[in-house]
């Protein structure tokens, strides 16, 4: 059967009203997939008509040119989910369209474990496997069973990628790193039935009065905590800490350097008063290195909380937050971006990089770039 709601609307909206940090103009035309044929249907139309394709989740995680994109925008809707038993585990397999936290919201109250940490994240079922979303020391990379997807350039049938062949790291996958590659339409979890989880951020652990690798079996409690962490910081979505204001998020993610990197880091920060001794640079060691928070930098780089410059700024509550007030565009949002990359740069000798996708023409991407 061919998806219902696959149609071209007549005029397609600004992206600026379909995406939390409220920038940027209109794609070509505008998509809904509601079904697993509505998205095998878009894609083969943009085949077809050789018309590039963009997709679409929550638009919570993306910056939108002014100009708006000269693409064919697909909003994956595609809903359902089903359980099946292995053991002691349940393997959820949920659709894309989904929310992701009403997702977990309905997992921890039926007291599946492994995704409590990461409540309160917006966006899609669907989006989650794009930057391997991560949060308060879990990440979905440790639950994802498999992903299915459609092949931009396939025939339409839907391809099972195992967990372990996503090319899953920080804040990344294969799936990011070649967006043309595929839509994702279904993802499978792995959950626990009856089990608790490990606490492993310290703020999380003194939040619960437990210690760092200690397990904590009321999932609720954690779910709870982590919410109340995440409001306090402005990272929930519709919440008054951040009523008004347009937001992707953490703008940049923490830079991962080498011990080396981290040594010439620490003595630029020695130098520059903000910190006694070397070591006391905060970071934490991971398997490919130091990851230094990005907001630590921004902040000492002269970026306080709270920091405006006309209708754009950092959230009062988190310096890792690009803001954006009414009527901003997403030229200021960039060039916001870019002033901060650049102190940065010159306070630590670390570049930055940014987390959200950008969409769009000239201006946008001078931001990714690893170069100032
Ligand atoms: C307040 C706030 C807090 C946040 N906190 C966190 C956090 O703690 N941790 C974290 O990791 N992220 C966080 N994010 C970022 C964001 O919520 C996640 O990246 C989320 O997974 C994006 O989902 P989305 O559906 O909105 O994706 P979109 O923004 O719509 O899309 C993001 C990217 O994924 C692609 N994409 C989306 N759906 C699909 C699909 N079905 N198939 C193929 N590609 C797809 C898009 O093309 C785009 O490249 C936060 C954002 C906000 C606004």
């Amino acid at each position: 059967m061919v998806g219902t709601d696959s149609r071209p609307r007549a005029e397609a909206p600004p992206l600026s009203s379909l995406t939390s940090l409220r920038v940027g103009g209109p794609p070509t035309s505008l998509l809904e997939a509601d079904s697993l044929e509505a998205v095998c249907e878009a894609v083969a139309g943009s085949k077809k008509g050789d018309r590039p394709l963009l997709v679409l989740g929550g638009g919570s995680n993306l910056v939108v040119a002014d100009e708006g994109v000269a693409a064919e925008v697909v909003r994956i809707r595609v809903p359902g989910w089903t359980a099946s038993h292995d053991g002691p585990d349940v393997v959820m397999a949920v659709g894309a369209g989904l929310s992701w936290d009403e997702t977990v919201d309905r997992w921890v109250d039926d007291g599946l474990a492994g995704c409590e940490c990461l409540t309160g994240i917006p966006g899609t079922v669907g989006a989650v496997p794009i930057q391997n979303v991560g949060a308060y020391g879990c990440e979905v990379a440790d639950v994802i069973e498999w992903v299915e997807v459609v092949p931009r350039r396939g025939d339409g049938s839907v391809i099972r990628v195992p967990g372990a062949a996503c090319g899953f790291g920080y804040r990344t996958s294969r799936f990011r790193r070649h967006p043309d590659e595929a839509i994702v339409v279904r993802v499978g979890f792995r959950l626990r039935r009856g089990g608790g989880c490990v606490i492993r951020y310290r703020e999380l652990a003194r939040h619960l009065g437990v210690a760092v690798g200690e397990r904590c079996d009321d999932l609720r409690a954690v779910r709870d905590a982590v919410r109340m962490l995440r409001r306090s910081k402005g990272m929930v979505l519709d919440t008054p800490e951040i009523e008004g204001v347009g937001t992707a998020g953490s703008f940049f993610v923490n830079p991962v350097v080498s011990r080396e990197r981290l040594v010439t880091l620490g003595r630029r920060a020695v130098d520059a008063g903000f910190v006694a001794r070397v070591e006391d640079v905060p970071h934490f060691e991971g398997s490919d290195g130091f990851k230094v928070p990005a907001a630590w930098l921004i902040e000492r780089a002269g970026f306080d909380r709270g920091w405006r410059r006309g209708r754009v700024g950092l959230s009062p509550h988190h310096a890792l937050a690009v803001v954006t007030h009414p009527g901003a565009t997403c030229s200021e949002v960039v060039g916001l971006a870019q002033a901060i990359r650049g102190a940065v740069f010159d306070a630590f000798g670390v570049v930055l990089q940014p987390e959200p996708v950008f969409w769009g023409p000239v201006g946008v991407s001078d931001v990714q770039g690893g170069v100032l």
